[in-house]
């Protein structure tokens, strides 16, 4: 199946990118609302959707050049969401298939813009790491990953998660992916950024216990470092590991990062409605 953009129908293509930006902590940034009709969940939940995909399981092409270590945590991240798909309908949600993905060159670097790939029916995970190519694509260092989007109607037609391996912590590719693909399949935040709206509660004030705060697809992770390699601060790190931190090694220094190794009910729930649709 093919779709044009075409100026003849601007209401029925729209065009949405969801911004990751690396600060001290991730921010997974911005995406568009959805008007769905989950009686089920929380009413300052209401607009927390996304146009989502219909058709499961879902083809994803994943780009050939994930190492081996980040294959498994992209399965990870697949098998996880799987397992909830078979709980709710019976039927895997994804399906990841490893293989070349061409380049960009010539591509429009919009979600209605970028070509078919091969094989995917237009999903694809996309790796990265040269911040040559990164900047070329007019991307800032501070942004390590980029979700490209395009719906039609209200469904979502196709889908590029471009990811910049170099300017993420290896611990939370896993977390990264299991987010992006909540939105694949029509999750938003679990909260808006700011002060919200009665149909969309704001992450601002929330706790760090909120279930919308501990969700996978709230819109931001961490990374802390920690001091001093030869003393660190072991309290500090304990509060770190008990807000769901993963302490790792880089170049002789210790650091903590947010890891989100499974679906939180606040996921669950959100992706319960959307998949029985
Ligand atoms: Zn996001």
């Amino acid at each position: 199946m093919r779709f044009f953009l075409t100026q003849a129908a601007p209401r029925l293509v729209n065009r949405f990118s969801c911004v990751l930006i690396l600060v001290s902590s991730f921010a997974l940034t911005g995406c568009a609302k959805f008007g769905l009709d989950c009686p089920n969940v929380a009413t300052d939940q209401k607009s927390s959707f996304m146009a989502p995909a219909r058709e499961f399981p879902l083809q994803i092409r994943a780009d050939d050049r994930f190492t081996e270590t980040e294959r498994e945590s992209i399965r990870q991240a697949v098998a996880l969401w799987n397992e909830h798909g078979q709980r709710v309908m019976g039927q895997d949600v994804f399906a990841v298939q490893f293989a070349p993905v061409g380049t960009l060159a010539g591509d429009k670097l919009d979600g209605c813009g970028l070509a078919d790939r091969e094989g995917s029916r237009g999903f694809v995970l996309w790796r990265e790491d040269a911040s040559s190519q990164w900047s070329s694509f007019g991307f800032e260092s501070r942004t390590p990953a980029i979700t490209l989007r395009c719906h039609a109607g209200e469904d979502l037609i196709k889908q590029t998660v471009l990811i910049n391996t170099g300017l993420i912590q290896p611990v939370q590719l896993s977390s990264i992916v299991l987010h992006e693909l909540g939105h694949t399949i029509g999750l938003g935040h679990s909260c808006v950024e700011g002060s919200g709206a009665d149909s969309y509660k704001g992450c601002t004030g929330i706790n760090r216990e909120h279930p919308y705060r501990i969700a996978v697809m709230y819109p931001s992770l961490w990374v802390r470092s920690v001091p001093s390699a030869t003393s660190p601060d072991f309290d500090q790190i304990d509060g770190y590991l008990k807000s769901g931190g993963t302490v790792f090694a880089t170049s002789g220094s210790v650091a903590t990062a947010e890891v989100k190794s499974s679906l939180r009910d606040n996921d669950l729930e959100r992706a319960s409605c959307v998949l029985s649709l």
